[in-house]
């Protein structure tokens, strides 16, 4: 429609046959990607998050692939941005809120522990969706599955808080009050106030991988600058991307809560958490797999 349009306009002129082959390419991305959310190309994976003092799993991250017919398995820093340009972000997040409890909810009826889940929320799924839809969307998935609410955390990013619309904080409240939980992804890498963090209430923060790998002075002062205001404000603190042991060493001398990343596990499919998370769950201490346990 859009290359129609351009072709039947004068603006013909400025649309390079480059321009028009990149154009073509989106927009077929675009509708594939449409079918791909209403066929079964898309596949919620799982990332395990682990106490960094004990090293157990105590949650999961749902990160969304999609299993691309000629391009393979895809990761969704490349597709998300085209879901967004092509408005079907709401479509999107739905089918990961709905997937994601349904999967963790139908793996624990075949032995699966109790575990906290963690969802994305785009920042558009804020605008693009009437707070009230997000809201109802999630509480409809969660009584569907019989999830109780707590066991939900939904991570935002600094752009819902302070999206052009200005109902991100209202957003937020209605869904404190239906009971999920809240974590502030990426934290760090955004340009949100300080006086945010104070007045929402934000359960959790995840510092963004970068402040991780660094292993500059500056770095590890702003590690513990973040880990302390966390604890001060009574939030929760998960690092992202911890590759090393040196790296969860560092995060447990700054008295980091949680940490997610490839030492621990990569993401993983469904059916195969359980295996990742039999020798790292309370109770089931196997002295083999202690390797990440640092007490
Ligand atoms: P994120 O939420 O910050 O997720 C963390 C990303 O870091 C994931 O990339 C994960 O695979 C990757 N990662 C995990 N451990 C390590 C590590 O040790 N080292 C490194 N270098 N990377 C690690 P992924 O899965 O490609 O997802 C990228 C981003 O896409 C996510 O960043 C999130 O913003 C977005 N995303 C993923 N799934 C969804 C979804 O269902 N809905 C929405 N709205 N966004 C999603
Ligand atoms: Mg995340
Ligand atoms: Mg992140
Ligand atoms: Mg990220």
């Amino acid at each position: 429609v859009r290359m129609a349009k351009r072709i039947a306009g004068n603006s013909v002129v400025f649309c390079t046959p480059q321009l028009a082959a990149n154009e073509a390419r989106t927009m077929e991305t675009e509708n594939r990607l449409r079918e791909a959310i209403a066929g079964n190309e898309l596949e919620m994976y799982f990332q395990p998050q682990a106490s960094v003092r004990t090293g157990d799993v105590v949650g999961v991250e749902a990160l969304v692939r999609w299993h691309h017919p000629d391009l393979g398995l895809m990761s969704p820093e490349s597709f998300i941005a085209i879901a967004e340009e092509a408005g079907i972000t709401a479509e999107l997040g739905c089918w990961a809120i709905q997937s994601a409890i349904a999967e963790i909810c139908r793996m624990e009826r075949h032995g699966l522990p109790p575990l906290q889940l963690s969802v994305n929320v785009s920042a558009d799924m804020f605008t693009g969706l009437s707070g009230r839809d997000l809201v109802a969307h999630v509480r409809q998935a969660l009584v569907r599955e019989g999830m109780a609410p707590q066991r939900l955390t939904l991570e935002i990013t600094e752009r819902s808080i302070i999206d052009e619309n200005g109902n991100g904080p209202q957003v937020i409240d209605a869904l404190k009050a239906l009971g999920v939980k809240l974590a502030l992804d990426d934290f760090g890498t955004g340009y949100s106030s300080l006086s945010y963090l104070k007045a929402l209430p934000i359960d959790e923060l995840k510092i963004d991988k970068t402040f991780i790998m660094g292993n500059a002075k500056e770095d590890r002062a702003f590690l513990r600058a973040i880990i302390m205001m966390a604890k001060t404000l009574n939030m929760s603190v998960l690092a992202e991307g911890v590759e090393t042991r040196d790296q969860l060493v560092r995060l447990y001398e700054e008295g980091c809560d949680l940490y997610q990343g490839y030492l621990c596990s990569p993401p993983v499919p469904a059916h195969a958490l359980a295996d990742v998370i039999k020798t790292r769950f309370p109770g089931t201490s196997n002295p083999q797999a202690d390797c990440n346990r640092i007490m």
